[in-house]
């Protein structure tokens, strides 16, 4: 057993600026492992970004290839405590020409073979191994190898042998094509504005962005709803209110609504008067403070203003808390409230 799960292909896997390195790098040493320039080859990135989807993709396209390879897909804390049992049971050998053995080794979050020295020392040795007879090794971590703390410098200087590629958040469009992929994949329908609207509001991860898709369709068919903007809405609401980590700008939208007691049509509507800009404005600014999302996006959850109007927004609200008391009291306060 090479301990693949099939459903992680390249197929599946969307490409877009945050992965197109990666992706292509990863489909190269699919095609020709073992070549010198791309050996490692070591995929990082944050949590939740596809490395683990991508490295299996590696190694499924491998196994797939005609050719029998040898193939194997193992956690760095899987790769620990086999190693921690082989020398509980004297099997240590074993081990060792079970590894050395493998065409491709693919190997997963390496970070967590941080100061365990005697499983890096062995790693090392099989390292090696592979290497000098021409075999793949693809390696993932979540952070680029000059910032592995713990991990050798004779290992680490392994690592940056052959080629090195991030995975970075992904963007917008990214983040549209993956909603529509897995819509897709699961056969339902689903309104582009829905799936505008999740991929304007989450921009953290894919996991998450998953997580929020899968909430979703069970929340539809529990309660035999089609799946609409509304019921995006309230999902994401209740997941966040859940986890208690991140702030939804519709969350600041409901909040600045009963603060300034205005009507929400209003505060994404086109009114210039003054008492709709000034909260209008308040709610861009806290957007930007409590969320990571990007201008456009923040833009898009105010009627579909563009960035330029969302820059100048802050910028007002700014200047504002620097000339005007109660504009900085209220903004302080309402800060405040949301991080608690
Ligand atoms: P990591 O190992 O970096 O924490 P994973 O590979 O486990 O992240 O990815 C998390 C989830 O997001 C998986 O279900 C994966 O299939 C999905 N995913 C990540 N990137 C993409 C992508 N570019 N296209 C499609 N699905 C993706
Ligand atoms: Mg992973």
């Amino acid at each position: 057993d090479s301990y693949l799960n099939p459903n992680y292909t390249f197929d599946n896997f969307v490409e877009g600026d945050c992965n197109r390195l990666a992706r292509a790098a990863g489909f190269a040493v699919a095609s020709k492992p073992g070549v010198t320039s791309f050996n490692p080859l070591m995929i990082y990135g944050g949590v939740g970004l596809g490395k683990t989807h991508l490295v299996q993709a590696i190694g499924n396209f491998m196994k797939n290839k005609a050719g029998g390879k040898f193939v194997l897909y193992v956690s760095s804390e899987k790769f620990t405590s086999q190693f921690i049992n082989a020398i509980r049971n004297n099997s240590l050998q074993d081990f060792m020409s079970f590894y050395m053995q493998i065409d491709i080794l693919i190997i997963d979050d390496v970070q967590f073979l941080s100061g365990k020295e005697k499983t890096q020392e062995t790693f090392f040795h099989i390292f090696n191994h592979l290497h000098q007879s021409g075999r793949q090794i693809v390696m993932t971590s979540d952070r680029p190898p000059r910032e592995l703390e713990g991990v050798e410098d004779r290992l680490l200087s392994r690592f940056k042998w052959g080629l090195t590629a991030d995975l970075q958040t992904p963007d917008l469009e990214t983040r549209i094509a993956i909603i529509q992929k897995k819509v897709q994949a699961e056969g339902i329908e689903i309104a582009y504005e829905v799936i505008e609207y999740l991929a304007h509001s989450i921009d953290t991860n894919v996991r998450e962005l998953e997580g929020v898709m899968i909430s979703l369709l069970a929340q539809a068919s529990l309660t035999r709803r089609e799946i609409d903007l509304e019921l995006a809405k309230t999902t994401l609401r209740h997941l966040v209110k859940d986890s208690e980590r991140e702030v939804t700008v519709d969350t600041i939208i409901e909040a600045i609504t009963e603060y300034y007691k205005v009507r929400i049509p209003d505060l994404k509507g086109k009114s210039r008067l003054r008492e709709i800009v000034l909260p209008r404005q308040v709610a861009m600014y806290l957007a930007k403070e409590l969320t990571n999302l990007s201008l456009k996006s923040i833009g898009y959850h105010f009627g579909g203003r563009d960035h330029s109007t969302v820059i100048h927004a802050i910028q007002t609200v700014n200047d504002l808390i620097d000339t005007d008391k109660e504009i900085s009291t209220t903004v302080t306060k309402l800060l405040k409230m949301f991080r608690k």
